[in-house]
């Protein structure tokens, strides 16, 4: 049977675009004829194409980083498309130029924030790399320090912005280690940390209301990246090292978050948002060739991208609309549902004897090792698993991870080699908290 996707949604968008249509119904027709016998082939065969991917959004997919856009979004994306308005300058899209300023202050609400400047950028990595280049800008020479299980852009980036890049250890949970970070912060030498709340690989959560006590003693800059878990500040469910790493979260210089991950938004988009708005002076350009024509603030005057889809503002502004940012939302609603999906397959797996959980989500990310004598035998078994498991259509993923962070949970006894692969999923979707009875019931067929 085949997959059938929602398209009741492409009637309304039929709707809206004539709706869209009437406010330019002063200019003169131009014709707009399609080419729709070569569109439609070609259109077929880039269906084709699309077969070969992964099915991410279906609750069997419980792999890497990827949950589907809102229908919200996808429409209004497309909505949006038939304008393809450029959110570089006011000229260039006017409307999505508000809609994103709109859009961001709601987001900077979230965190607590009310004056703060920010914007939308392609993703993550744009949007860390503005805030490490404004953090070189205010203290040039100084070096940048996140933990080994911090994102790997942070250090590559460092290294494109020139700057010299700390990393510090990790401790048995994946948290940024305190006594290792003010051993190096007594060097001197740091002049920005960044905190991670939600780690790429396991979704742990740095310790942001001591790294905060630390800078009573050492003066630093403080970037957060949330990139994935950001929105997770809205969850009512949460540990108490991540609630007050959340509630921390307005104390610092810079955040990071990625509409384009737990924010139902189609790829690129990612935003940065700076506490104080007066590092927009470092943004400071006057290229002849920008059509700046008001005095308003164009958003490509605090923005390193210049051309920036503003159907991306759109999509997001709409999803925002029907899904506030509320802490008692449906949209809070849905990520308290991934985090619940999460602990309920960690306490099954627990409860099993074959796989072991490295230590309890912090939030919707599980990782999980395969007990077994040795390290290398385990690391094997997590592979043939991930093999296994696709085969029945259960979409998972592998991390690796050092034998510090594994060894508590006592996967294996012998530790012929000083990591181990493990297994991992992200239960990025509401649905996947009905689904894992079903999950569950694949994965351990895959042993
Ligand atoms: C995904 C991610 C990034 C990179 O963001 P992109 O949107 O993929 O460019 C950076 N940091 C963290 C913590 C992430 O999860």
């Amino acid at each position: 049977m085949a997959v059938v996707f929602e398209t009741e949604g492409l009637s309304l968008l039929q709707e809206a675009l004539e709706a869209m249509g009437q406010g330019f119904q002063t200019l003169p027709e131009v014709g707009n004829a399609l080419d729709s016998d070569g569109v439609r082939s070609i259109l077929l065969s880039v269906a084709g194409r699309m077969q070969e991917n992964y099915p991410y959004f279906h609750p069997l997919y419980v792999g890497q980083m990827l949950k589907p856009p809102h229908p919200v979004a996808r429409l209004a994306y497309a909505l949006a498309m038939f304008i393809n308005p450029n959110n570089h300058a006011l000229d260039g899209g006017r409307a999505s130029s508000e809609m994103e300023k709109e859009a961001v202050a709601q987001i900077a609400a979230m965190f607590g924030w009310s004056s703060s400047l920010g914007h939308l950028t392609s993703g993550g990595t744009m949007a860390n790399f503005e805030a490490l280049w404004i953090a070189r800008e205010l203290a040039p020479g100084k070096a940048v320090a996140a933990s080994a299980q911090a994102h790997y852009t942070h250090s590559r980036l460092s290294a494109v912005l020139g700057v010299p890049f700390r990393k510090i250890a990790s401790d048995e949970r994946g948290r940024m280690d305190i006594g290792d970070l003010r051993e190096q912060l007594q060097t001197g030498e740091i002049g920005t940390v960044v905190a991670t709340l939600g780690t790429t690989a396991a979704g742990t959560i740095d310790p942001l209301p001591e790294i905060l006590e630390l800078r009573n003693e050492f003066p630093f800059r403080l970037h957060v990246d949330s990139a994935y878990g950001g929105y997770f500040t809205l969850a009512s469910n949460l540990g108490s090292h991540a609630r007050a790493a959340y509630d921390a979260i307005a104390n610092v210089d810079s955040i990071v978050i990625d509409p384009h991950k737990h924010g139902l938004q189609p790829y690129g988009c990612g935003c940065v948002l700076f506490r104080e708005a007066s590092v927009g002076r470092f943004y400071k350009h006057d290229s002849p060739y920008t059509y700046f024509t008001s005095e308003e603030l164009h958003l490509g005057e605090i923005s390193l991208e210049c051309s920036r889809a503003g159907a991306s503002a759109v999509a997001l502004w709409a999803t925002m609309k029907l899904l506030p940012l509320d802490r008692n939302g449906s949209f809070a609603r849905s990520l308290e549902k991934c985090r619940e999906g999460a602990l309920q397959l960690h306490d099954q797996l627990q409860a099993g004897k074959r796989f072991v959980p490295l230590f309890q989500p912090e939030l919707d990310i599980l990782v999980w090792g395969v007990r077994a004598h040795t390290a290398s035998e385990s690391s094997r078994l997590a592979r043939e698993v991930f093999t296994e498991a696709e085969k029945s259509q259960l979409y998972l993923a592998l991390a690796t991870f050092p034998r510090k962070m594994v060894e508590p949970a006592g996967v294996v006894s012998n530790w012929d080699r000083e990591d181990l692969v493990c297994l991992r999923a992200c239960v990025m979707k509401p649905e996947h908290l009905d689904w894992m009875p079903e999950i569950l019931k694949r994965l351990e067929a895959s042993l």
